[in-house]
């Protein structure tokens, strides 16, 4: 898949989406109609959301884990 904006390459695999994503945004963010930038943004912040929501979800297992830890302790 070529870039839409310059003569990057990108190969395509699994995190072809996110790399193209990341490249848009460093390098042509200023290129996008109104409109695209629109979904771009809408897109990072799902993607921030996603990360946020696993790094929490790993939070809350780890607490889990010192919790119930805590608990074999007091017995
Ligand atoms: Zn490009």
């Amino acid at each position: 898949m070529k870039c839409k904006y310059c003569d990057q390459i990108f190969l395509e695999d699994v995190d072809i989406g996110l790399n193209y994503f990341h490249h848009v945004k460093i390098n042509h963010y200023d290129l996008l109609t109104d409109d695209d930038k629109m979904i771009h943004d809408i897109r990072e912040k799902m993607i921030k959301s996603k990360k946020e929501y696993e790094t929490l979800k790993k939070k809350i297992g780890d607490s889990d884990l010192i919790f119930n830890q805590k608990n074999m302790d007091v017995k």
